[in-house]
Order: C-alpha cells, then structure tokens, then sequence
C-alpha cells in the first residue's frame, strides 16, 4: 500500500524571532496510506489545527520532514507548492470560505481558472462535481442566498473540483445542524469508499469522528493515543472514541 503523506519528528514552534516563543507540536512522526480516513480529536488548544496545517503545506514545521505523495513539502519553492496543492490537496473549512461577491459555480470555479484551464473545461468539470453533489440548481445563486449545509456542500465542490488525493478538513461541520452534518459525513465517505481519496480531518464530534477509520487523539502537543476501527462496526468505534475523550475529561478530575 503507497503512502499519501508521511510526517516525520514534525516539531512547530511559534513566535521565533520574539520574546514569546511556543512550542506546539512536540516532534510527531505518523503515517496515512493512500485511501484512509483519519480523524484528529483532542482538547481545545491540544495542536489539532496546527498539526493539519503543518502537514498539509498551510504551515511550514519547524523542524522535521513532510512527504506527501512521495515530495518533501519544504523540497518545493512558493510556485511550486502551489501547482502541487492544486495537483493534490482539497481543503474544506469550518467557515466554508466562499467569496461572497461569487456565484457558487464561480466559486467552485476558482481553482481551476487559476490554473488558467479553458472556459469549457472549467464550466464542464464544476457541473459534474456539482451534480454530483446535488447541488446544480445552486450554480447561479450566491452564497448568502444558501443555507449553511449548502454552502459547505458548494465548499466540498470546490475542494474536489481538482480530483485532489488527498482532502483536509478543519471542523467541516462545526457550523451545521447534525441531520446536515450526517449528510455531509455521507458524502465524505462514499468519496473515501469508492473514489478511494484520502481525508484527514479535525472534528471534535464522536459521532462524526466515528465515520473515519483511525482516530489520533491529540494532547499537550504529542499524538498521546491512536483508535483504529477494524472490523467495529460504526457504533462500536464510535463508543470507543467516546471513551477516549471521556478518559481525558475524567482526568481532569483526578487528585480530586
Ligand atoms: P487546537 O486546534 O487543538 O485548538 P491549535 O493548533 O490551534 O489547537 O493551537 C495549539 C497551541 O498553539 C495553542 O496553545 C495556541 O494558543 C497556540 N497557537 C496556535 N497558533 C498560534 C500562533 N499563530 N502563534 C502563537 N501561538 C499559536
């Protein structure tokens, strides 16, 4: 099995060069194959957000090495990163990050007129993801005249509109009501079952998490314990990793 991104000793120290320097990620290593959906999970301010960044190309570690699809990220000059984020990565958002001075198809169309691909092309390939996705009629409607779930939907289109290998999602449903966020879970899965892309994503809902098949619970910086799902069933894992993060709280009590 090829490995989609490979992270190793990552160590990130905010605010070098001042007074108030940080260090965030304590030199993690781990490993995603291609075709699995990792989940990251851990208390507020634990790295989560921080450890997708630095290996996803948003953020550059301090120290260490990431390789994703077989490139050291850090291997690769500004113009460079950015064709192979266009080559490789989807990001979706909690805030969904659509421009609203767009329609949803040139919202979704923005990746590619950047690569400066044919109008055609362009128009063709947002219609399919957009189909897709069912949200055709949407096409020529702004975002503010969608509802939340729409506009994520409209945000996963634009991620997957490159045929990205890899997807990285920061809280992608902290912004929408459950029922929403099933449906777009759904979505996420049918892309990793039979698409077989990749997804690495932050959530701090069990029952969201409980979609993926490995769990990495972040702490204190260090990923401090992995679940995997294997032969669970979905609610069995997701009594699992509700476990794990009712462990940590308890711990909250401890010497009490
Ligand atoms: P999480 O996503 O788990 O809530 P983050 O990765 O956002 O955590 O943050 C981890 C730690 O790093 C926190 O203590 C946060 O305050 C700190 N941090 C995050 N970004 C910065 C930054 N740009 N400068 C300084 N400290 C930061």
């Amino acid at each position: 099995m090829s490995e989609i991104l490979v992270a190793k000793n990552i160590t990130k120290i905010y605010g070098i060069g001042t007074s108030h320097t940080f260090e965030a990620l304590h030199g993690v290593s781990m490993t995603m194959n291609e075709g699995e959906f990792i989940c990251v999970m851990g208390p507020s301010g634990a790295g989560k957000s921080t450890f997708i960044n630095n290996l996803s190309t948003i953020d550059i570690p301090t120290k260490g090495k990431v390789y994703i699809n077989d490139t050291e990220v850090r291997s690769m000059g500004e113009n460079e990163i950015g064709k192979f984020r266009y080559e490789n990565l989807g990001f979706i958002f909690q805030e969904f990050n659509l421009l609203d001075s767009l329609t949803i198809l040139e919202n979704i169309a923005v990746p590619l007129s950047l690569a400066n691909l044919p109008q055609e092309e362009i128009e063709a390939r947002v219609k399919e993801t957009a189909s897709r996705l069912s949200i055709d009629s949407l096409l020529h409607k702004y975002p503010n005249e969608c509802s939340g779930g729409q506009r994520q939907r409209a945000a996963i289109c634009r991620a997957l509109v490159t045929h990205p290998k890899l997807i990285v999602a920061d809280e992608p449903t902290g912004n929408l009501d459950s029922h929403t966020s099933h449906e777009i879970l759904e979505i996420f899965k049918e892309l990793n079952d039979q698409d077989g892309v990749s997804i690495l994503m932050v959530t701090h809902d069990p029952m969201i998490a409980s979609y993926s098949q490995k769990l990495l619970y972040i702490k204190d910086g260090v990923i401090a314990k992995q679940v995997v799902k294997g032969d669970l069933t979905q609610k069995e894992y997701f009594h699992k990793i509700v476990d794990v993060n009712s462990a940590e709280s308890m711990s909250l009590f401890e010497g009490e």
